[in-house]
């Protein structure tokens, strides 16, 4: 692994990746790859976790194919330098930011979107003129597999390349000396990852995870509550079967609308995903049994079985969970404290929506907030008085596939952000370079000091 890292330092310094031909080159291989590899793509998607090609195509394939034709429209504009203004005192001279690659950088990804959660910061990498190492996810090892073998022959592989395994080949990449680490992936190892970061001083993007909450409030319009409960029943069990980041995790309601809402989301789920939703194809499996355990067992406690009011089937064997809906499950259960990242979904009761901002901000900042509502002054209060990464009004996951809006966490649910432009400046070092003319200077900036103050 060493000397294959020293030959892509030497061949990062050779400047071969930072020419705008390198970059343009690599992200049409990337293209290419997607296009012409498309129906292998979504066989690896279905052998891992069960996605149907239509899921498949909107968040994975569609998804990078729209961001790397964005990265490809605007890579000379962004790869070019940025004049600044200086102070008046600095006439004659001038200044810029000069957009650097920041030599060899690692990318750790998670298992969830396995294709989109590699590939997307791999465009930022290659756009920004890097040399990388990408490691996905063991977890999901058809297209861990194709990313390895099949995408790498459409790319330099001087430059880029994959290394597959689970934590043991992570920790071993860990040790080496890398210019940034991309990772996507627990809190628990985000916190391995920038522990290991700190040795060589290198930076980190952590885009992790948590509890995302959804506020609904109580429409009197019947036509708005169903268009929430459209957004929300597809967002969450329509994407990865909730096995999501960005996922809603529970929702928040005020008691007098829960039952109205509980009886609208059952209708929509059905409509959905048919009255045996085990039998449809349109929901994905749990990745694997580990983590159906691991879900079953946030079902296991009584109170909480107890609040199961739609849902609630599994199968072991085919690794499903059905849409699964609990009313009022206790606070403190695990299925309240720890991210769910399933087909299931609380929904805890308020006796005012507004209520909801402090229990909100009662825990860690979440990765996105949604809040159903129309109420613009209580919209100004949820902007204002809580953080997440992302807050989405009247919506849900949406805020992912937006180039121009940075994609990332704050607090526990990460550090740094990407996508679109973003991905490019992560990957980047902005250079402040200055000018200066050997034509004027002032004298008072110089000793014997007179007693002035000089303010630049
Ligand atoms: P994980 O932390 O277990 O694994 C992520 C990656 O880290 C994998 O590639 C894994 O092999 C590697 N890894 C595991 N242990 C390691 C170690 N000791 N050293 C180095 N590398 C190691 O997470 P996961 O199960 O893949 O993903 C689930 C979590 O990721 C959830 O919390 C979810 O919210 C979060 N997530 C966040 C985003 C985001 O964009 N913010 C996207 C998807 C998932």
């Amino acid at each position: 692994m060493e000397s294959e890292l020293e030959s892509m330092r030497e061949y990062f310094k050779s400047g071969k990746t930072r020419s705008v031909s390198w970059r343009l080159s690599q992200l049409k291989g990337l293209l290419l790859f997607i296009k012409e590899k498309e129906a292998e793509i979504f066989e690896a998607l279905k052998k891992d976790l069960g996605k149907h090609p239509v899921e498949a195509f909107r968040d994975e394939v569609g998804t990078l194919i729209k961001s790397i034709n964005f990265a490809l429209k605007g890579l000379k504009n962004w790869m070019s330098s940025e004049k600044v203004k200086l102070p008046k005192i600095a006439v004659l001279s001038s200044a810029k930011l000069v957009p650097q690659p920041l030599g060899l950088v690692l990318i750790i990804s998670s298992w969830n979107f396995p294709l989109g959660l590699s590939l997307e910061p791999l465009i930022g990498a290659i756009a920004a003129g890097n040399t990388m190492v990408l490691k996905p996810s063991e977890m999901a090892p058809a297209c861990s597999s194709l990313l390895a073998n099949v995408m790498t022959t459409y790319l330099d592989t001087k430059a880029i390349k994959v290394i597959q395994g689970g934590p043991s080949i992570g920790e071993q990449l860990l040790q080496q000396k890398w210019d940034k680490i991309f990772f996507t992936g627990s809190a628990l190892v985000g916190r391995i990852v920038m522990s290991a970061a700190v040795k060589h001083l290198t930076p980190v993007v952590l885009e992790l995870g948590g509890k995302c909450p959804a506020v609904v409030d109580s429409f009197s319009s019947s036509w708005d509550k169903q268009v929430a409960v459209n957004r929300i029943a597809v967002s969450k069990f329509g994407n990865c079967a909730g096995q999501a980041c960005i996922a809603i995790d529970y929702i928040l309601v005020e008691k007098k609308f829960a039952s109205n809402l509980v009886e609208l989301m059952k209708a929509s789920i059905k409509n959905m995903f048919g009255d045996n939703p085990r039998e449809s194809n349109t929901i994905a499996r749990i990745i694997n049994k580990h983590h159906f355990l691991r879900l079953k067992n946030l079902l296991s406690d009584l109170a909480v079985q107890k609040s199961v009011v739609y849902g609630g089937s599994m199968d072991e064997e085919n690794l499903f969970i059905e849409p699964t809906i609990l009313l009022d499950p206790p606070l403190q259960s695990e299925i309240m404290t720890d991210e769910i990242f399933g087909p299931l979904l609380p929904i805890i009761t308020l006796d005012m929506v507004e209520d909801s901002i402090e229990f909100i901000n009662s825990k860690p900042k979440a990765l996105a907030i949604y809040a159903f509502t129309k109420n613009e002054q209580f919209k100004r209060r949820i902007e204002a008085e809580t953080s997440s990464g992302s807050l989405v009004f009247n919506d849900a996951v949406i805020q992912y596939a937006v180039d121009t809006l940075p994609f990332g966490g704050i607090g526990e649910s990460g550090i740094g952000r990407y996508h679109g432009k973003f991905s490019f400046d992560t990957f980047t070092h902005h250079k402040a370079v200055t000018t200066r003319s050997f034509l004027t200077d002032f004298w008072f900036r110089f000793p014997p000091w007179n007693g002035q103050k000089l303010m630049l």
